[in-house]
């Protein structure tokens, strides 16, 4: 009897342990990813990292990348496309310099991860993808996580997006030849474009502010995006 006991308590045991570890090891590697992986390489802005604690990285790739999800690289998302490098997502999103009230482009939805994370830092994210079974996924995760202001639209986001324009911040996660001329038209004067601008296999991320007659460009970091294609980018 006592040992009939002690068995069905082990097996109870062993149980909890199973689940209570899957939970921790998700959320402690997204926590040594902010620490380690963003904030170490000087990204601290209180609400960025509060948005990367937040989002749960791991819900936005294939299950047989789910252990790799805070891995400091990107990783495939099918058709070949992939989910960007979260530092990449990190100080793409700090160069946008969101307060909050800002309506947000961006071009490439790819997993909808960027998007998720935007979405804690602006009012209104408008997202557009070209490939559609991407754009379906990323909507299914999106709503999965309750989130309720990202709206996902699919077609050549190099035309941006006349219908919801025009934008106060636009960011591009595709690598594209030049800033497409119909994005700097559907940017608010005195609103901030971040693109990754070079060849098809590499690129420097440009941030860029709209003046009345002008497009103030910095050149950041050297990156490499998969190609936007399309009208305005690549054939
Ligand atoms: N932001 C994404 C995320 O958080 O997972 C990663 C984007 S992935 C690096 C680039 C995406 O841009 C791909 O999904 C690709 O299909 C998309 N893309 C490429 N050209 C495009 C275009 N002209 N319009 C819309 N999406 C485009």
């Amino acid at each position: 009897m006592i040992f009939c006991v002690l068995v069905v308590n082990l097996y109870f045991i062993r149980l909890e342990c199973y689940k209570i570890p899957m939970e921790e090891t998700f959320e402690k590697k997204r926590e040594r990813m902010v620490n380690e992986q963003i904030k170490a390489r000087g990204v601290t802005d209180e609400r960025i990292l509060s948005a990367f604690y937040k989002i749960p990285r791991h819900l936005f790739v294939d299950e047989k990348e789910k252990s790799a999800a805070y891995s400091d690289h990107p990783l495939p998302i099918g058709y070949n496309q992939t989910i960007s490098q979260p530092y990449m997502v990190a100080i793409m999103t700090s160069y946008l310099n969101l307060t909050g009230r800002e309506r947000v482009l961006e071009v490439g939805t790819g997993s909808g991860y960027q998007a998720a994370i935007l979405s804690l830092l602006a009012s209104e994210v408008y997202t557009i993808e070209k490939i559609e079974s991407l754009a379906e996924k990323a909507a299914s995760i999106l709503k999965e996580l309750g989130i309720t202001n990202v709206h996902i639209n699919v077609g050549d986001g190099s035309l941006g997006l006349p219908k919801d324009a025009p934008f106060d911040r636009i960011i591009v996660t595709a690598g594209s030849p030049d800033i497409p001329l119909p994005l700097i038209e559907q940017l608010e004067i005195g609103g901030i474009i971040v693109i990754p601008v070079g060849n098809r296999y590499m690129q420097e991320l440009i941030v860029a502010k709209k003046k009345e007659n002008e497009l103030i460009k910095k050149q950041q970091e050297g990156c490499i995006f998969v190609p936007l294609l399309g009208r305005y980018g690549w054939s």
